[in-house]
This record gives structure tokens, C-alpha cells and sequence, in this order.
């Protein structure tokens, strides 16, 4: 996995990519938050995969800085948001600012995962209707949206 870190002012922007697994602890030991920032921005854009053994190495990344500035998360992949929903508490899932929702389409089943911020999300729905970015048609969510968007709830 590698880690990108830029900072802004009292802002730290901190981009994932790749695996977030076993060897993420290596790459997060070197993820030190200068003194004097007020706010650190995990944007997860770039994971693939995921597994536990990463997610409790996040789970301890994200203990360290909570306790010292204020966290989010942007553009969590579907994967993150499935161990949101398991792990809601621990995870901090209440920190998510925006995530995919995976869709497919009614006509050719092309799937689009477009990304959501958690403000337009009301009643555990999606906020509009979305069309197939190949044929046109209604796409639909791939998901049980009531269990995927269980983890905003719980905040
Ligand atoms: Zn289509």
C-alpha cells in the first residue's frame, strides 16, 4: 500500500492506494501527523483489496489520530463500507463522509459504483435515479440499500 500525505495549513490529506492488508503496517508506522494539525482527511479512492488483517491495522491508525485531530473519510469503495456495516462502532464508520454505491443497469447489467456524500442520503434511499452511463437505461442499486447503508444510522 502506498501513502500520500499532503498538508494544507492545519489540514492533512492523507490518500490510500493499493492493498489495505497485512502489509499496511509497515507503510501506516511511517504515517507520522505534523504537530499543530487540526484535521486529518483519509481519502480511500485508490484500495483494492481489502481484509481484516488491514482493517484492524486502520482500526489502530485511526485510534492513534482521533484522539488528537479531528478525522474523516472520503470516497470509501463498497468493500470498505461492507466492513462498516460489520465493524460499525470500531471502525468509526461515523467519521464516513462520502462512499460508493454499487449499481447495475436494468438493459446490460453495466455496473457503476458513483460516489456519494452521506448528506444526500435521506431515509436510508438514494438520493436520485441514476442512468446507465453505457446504454442509458435505469440503473438500479446492486445492493440491499436498507443493510448497505446501515452503518450511517449508527453514528
Ligand atoms: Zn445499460
Amino acid at each position: 500500500m502506498r501513502i500520500k500525505e499532503t498538508k494544507q495549513g492545519k489540514t492533512l490529506a492523507v490518500e490510500l492506494s493499493g492493498d489495505l492488508d497485512e502489509s499496511t503496517e509497515k507503510a501506516f508506522a511511517k504515517l507520522v501527523v505534523p504537530p499543530g494539525t487540526d484535521s486529518v482527511t483519509f481519502d480511500l479512492t485508490g484500495l483494492r483489496k481489502i481484509n481484516s488483517i488491514g482493517i484492524r491495522h486502520f482500526i489502530n491508525v485511526l485510534g492513534r489520530i482521533a484522539s488528537k485531530s479531528a478525522l474523516q473519510l472520503v470516497n470509501c469503495p463498497a468493500t470498505y463500507v461492507d466492513y462498516c456495516n460489520l465493524l460499525t462502532k470500531t471502525l468509526h464508520a461515523e467519521l464516513v463522509e462520502s462512499f460508493e454505491i454499487p449499481y447495475a443497469c436494468d438493459a446490460c447489467q453495466f455496473e457503476s459504483r458513483p460516489m456519494f456524500e452521506r448528506s444526500m442520503i435521506t431515509d436510508g434511499q438514494s438520493p436520485q435515479k441514476m442512468s446507465c452511463l453505457k446504454c442509458g437505461a435505469d440503473a438500479q442499486p446492486s445492493v440491499d440499500l436498507t443493510r448497505y447503508l446501515e452503518f450511517l444510522s449508527l453514528s
